[in-house]
């Protein structure tokens, strides 16, 4: 008997379990299966008149049509939300909380209804949208109601940004929708949102709970329509910022379109996360771990762990429990309660997986597929594991954003980390091993903004979400999320023109009882910790504000740039170091420039003809910030979030890699030190291009860094034209990043070049700042700006 049952339970079909859509369908009659846009809290027809199909995947029939906003619609809302703006920042931080609240509210008495749509429109499981997209969307306004409420004492000293236009992908519609709308309202935003031409629905259902809340019209505008739509958001010239999920291609076409505009950008963007699994995993684990992690949203997850790694001792085994479990994985309409994998989101998006999968093998990968065929009425694709695969093989280096896995062995950690590294992207990684020590030596390594050890795809409101490299920048989620909604009100006091400064009438430093310097030889460039003469061989004359020959600088180039690159990129010492260690090194440069006083404040009065008071007094503050940044090297620390699994979640500050700094004109030695400090602060190398017009302070400073313990590569300054030696520093795809303080035209060049590889950036749209007001010249924004937030999620449990 006992038998026979075992028997019935693995030869028995599972039955159909269809969640009832009739209040889905029943709101979507409600609008006669025709959807207008939301502007300013009412329903209004798109300019155009035209409306295209919305259609579900699971069966390919028309649910709806959804209006196609033009240039005119989108004025129109953003009009709307430029008027909401004054009175949703003065009702306050309590009012704004309650509003949020309501919202979460809302969303949660209709979660059902919500999910059901999101299921019709997108495709993905029911499973999946009831146990994790609308909870989560859920938790994401409660939390945030919680940040509206704090927002003026916990983040005084920031302002909201304005109007923000948000664009979002299919993959999660009403998910993506929540991760962008509630910190931007939270923070005194209002927006203008458009959601994926594919996958409207639940953003319209959104619109609808805005007003049944009460919602102040105007504060959230809905528009619908393709890329052409999105781009007239991102071109409004009353928009303040741009925050955008999707494509990478995409988003290199935003950063270039709002460079130099002052727009603030966050893209999250591409992936091809690793998956990596050493030999002592619990394999079992690990393969449910891949379940989750490619064949979740059938595999259009842009943190998707896309690139499975094993440890080669143990690939073959893994393999052969990966091919039983596809064989056991069901499809089929997302309707269907019993379906772990549902349909891809329409026939461009399948037909691409297709031709990718085509590629996969006439590249010579082995693809392997489950027995069973997929259901023929929608866009199905089943879920497929390659073998084979050479790292630099297509499918192994670009996103498919499909059910895709694509593994390859390694033999070494070592050679783990390279391979999970081998990749433009940067947004997740995952790591299997029952060997704790193992997973956290193993996270920091990875170049990437998420790292799951044991587990993979979790997310939570108070934790951050998003990448390195092409993979975009910005964090949704956790504080480091409500940065990108808000500015330092610091900013609303930097200048159109630099600060004059106090010229005397003396023209040498010793007439004004300083040290003279005399004619210099000319300065050359420093490089791997060594001065280098320029590729070039040629020098620039420099003379004094009043015009006074003082000396020559080298010429740098390309080659001398490409150079001090390849010097940073050698220096690992720096980057092991810990903060104490760093900051040991920041206090005795402080020291040794203090020793050396007078003569660089001869040089600033050689430069600028500044008293020689001033001169002092800049030499006095500069020594001040490096002990500021000394001070914070070893206290500017990440967090542990509070996110709801049962996690520890290392919200952990990181370096950015290379970065170019491009110093301001004024102040020669402090421009220089504010910048260059904090960047060395969190752990980066620097090629340093000083101030063009006044270079001998910073020139000065290789004896001083010479003197100083400070590792070779480090700081490199090349020494010539600004914009020329900055522009191929932006267009370098070794560099990780870059600061630019100069004119409007330049920071505009820089953004824009730095579209290629995804550089952060941070200019100052041609404003000045008073770098001698400690409050403007120093400080933790500084060390933001030179470091990027890893989370590193671990579970734990006996
Ligand atoms: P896109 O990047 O094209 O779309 C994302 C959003 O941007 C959509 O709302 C889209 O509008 C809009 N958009 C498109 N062009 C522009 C533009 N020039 N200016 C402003 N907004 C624009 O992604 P796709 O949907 O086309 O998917 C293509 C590929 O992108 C996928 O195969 C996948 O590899 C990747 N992708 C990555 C995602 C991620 O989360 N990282 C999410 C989605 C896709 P609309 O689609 O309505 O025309």
């Amino acid at each position: 008997m006992k038998t026979r049952i075992k028997e019935i339970y693995k030869t028995m079909e599972y039955g159909p379990a269809p969640e009832d859509a009739s209040e889905a369908i029943q709101f979507l009659k409600k609008y006669n299966n025709k959807f207008n846009l939301f502007i300013n809290g009412k329903w209004v027809t798109p300019s155009s008149g035209e409306y295209y199909d919305s259609i579900n995947p699971s069966t390919k029939e028309k649910l709806a049509q959804i209006s196609e906003a033009n240039e005119a619609d989108v004025d129109k809302a953003v009009a709307a939300a430029k008027k909401a703006l004054p009175k949703w920042v003065s009702i306050g931080a309590h009012q704004r909380a309650r509003y949020l609240y309501a919202l979460a509210r809302q969303i949660q008495k209709h979660s059902r209804l919500f999910s059901v749509l999101e299921s019709l429109d997108n495709g993905k499981p029911i499973r999946e949208t009831r146990d994790i997209d609308i909870p989560i969307v859920v938790r994401h306004f409660y939390h945030h109601a919680g940040w509206a409420q704090l927002r003026d004492t916990e983040l005084k000293d920031y302002k909201e940004l304005g109007v923000i236009g948000q664009i979002i992908p299919w993959n999660f519609p009403l998910m993506m929708l929540s991760w962008k709308i509630a910190p931007a309202i939270a923070m005194g935003n209002t927006i203008v949102l458009k959601p994926a031409e594919a996958t409207s629905l639940t953003a319209l259902l959104f619109a609808e709970i805005c007003q049944q809340i009460g919602l102040p019209n105007g504060v959230v505008n809905i528009i619908t329509g393709h890329g052409s739509t999105g781009a007239a958001i991102v071109n409004h010239k009353d928009v303040s910022k741009i925050a955008f999920t999707g494509s990478t291609e995409v988003g290199k076409i935003i950063r270039r379109a709002t460079a130099g505009t002052g727009k603030k950008l966050s893209l999250e963007l591409g992936g091809k996360s690793p998956f990596i699994v050493f030999e002592d995993a619990d394999l079992d684990s690990v393969v449910e771990g891949i379940v989750d992690a490619i064949w979740f949203n059938q595999g259009q997850v842009c943190c998707a762990g896309s690139r499975l790694l094993v440890q080669e001792s143990i690939a073959e085994k893994l393999y052969k429990k990966i091919r039983a479990r596809m064989e056991n994985l069901r499809i089929g309409n997302a309707l269907d309660k019993s379906i772990d994998i549902g349909a891809i989101v329409d026939d461009t998006q399948l037909k691409t997986i297709k031709e990718m999968v085509q590629l996969g093998v006439d590249e010579g990968s082995t693809l392997n597929q489950p027995s069973w065929a997929c259901p023929t009425e929608g866009y199905y694709y089943p879920p497929t594991l390659f073998t084979d695969v050479s790292p630099s093989a297509t499918i192994a280096q670009e996103e498919i954003f499909g059910p895709v896995l694509v593994a390859m062995s390694f033999r070494t950690h070592k050679e783990a980390v390279k391979l999970a590294n081998n990749t433009r992207y940067g947004l997740a990684c995952s790591i299997w091993t029952e060997n704790i020590n193992l997973a956290l030596d193993i996270a920091p390594q990875i170049k990437a903004g998420v790292a799951w050890i044991n587990c993979t795809n979790v997310f939570d409101a108070a934790a951050g979400f998003g990448g390195y490299r092409e993979s975009g920048f910005g964090r949704e989620g956790g504080k480091e999320g409500l940065m990108e909604y808000l500015k330092p009100r610091i900013n609303n006091e930097f200048t159109d023109e630099p600060l004059p400064i106090s010229i005397n009438n003396l023209d040498t430093p010793n007439e004004n009882g300083l040290p003279s310097l005399g004619i210099d030889r000319t300065t050359k460039m420093y490089i791997g910790g060594k001065q280098a003469r320029p590729d070039g061989g040629y020098s620039t004359v420099i003379n004094s504000v009043k015009g006074v020959y003082i000396g020559e600088v080298s010429k740098g180039n390309r080659k001398d740039i490409r150079n001090a690159v390849e010097a940073a990129h050698a220096n690992n010492k720096w980057l092991d170091m810990t903060g104490h260690s760093r900051a040991q090194v920041l206090y005795y440069l402080a020291e040794n420039l203090m020793i050396r006083r007078e003569e660089f404040a001869s040089r600033i009065v050689q430069m600028t003809n500044q008293n020689k008071s001033d001169a002092l007094q800049e030499v006095d503050l500069s020594i001040e910030r490096i002990y500021t940044y000394a001070a914070l090297a070893d206290k500017y620390d990440g967090h542990v979030h509070h996110t709801i699994h049962r996690n520890v979640t290392l919200a952990m500050p990181e370096n950015l890699g290379v970065m170019g700094i491009i110093c301001p004109d004024e102040s020669p030695l402090l421009g220089f030190i504010s910048t260059v400090i904090p960047a060395i602060t969190m752990g980066n190398s620097v090629i340093v291009i000083p101030s063009e017009k006044l270079p001998f302070s910073a020139t000065d400073f290789y004896q001083v860094l010479e003197t100083s313990d400070v590792p070779a590569g480090t700081v490199n300054i090349v020494t010539g034209g600004k914009d020329e030696l900055a522009q191929v520093l932006a267009k370098h795809d070794n560099v990780d990043a870059i600061w630019y303080f100069g004119n409007k035209e330049g920071c505009r060049e820089i953004e824009f070049l730095s579209a290629d590889n995804m550089k952060r950036t941070w200019v100052n749209y041609g404003k000045y700042r008073n770098w001698l007001d400690k409050a403007q010249g120093e400080g933790q924004e500084f060390l933001k700006h030179a470091s990027q937030i890893k989370n590193i999620w671990i579970p734990y449990g006996a």
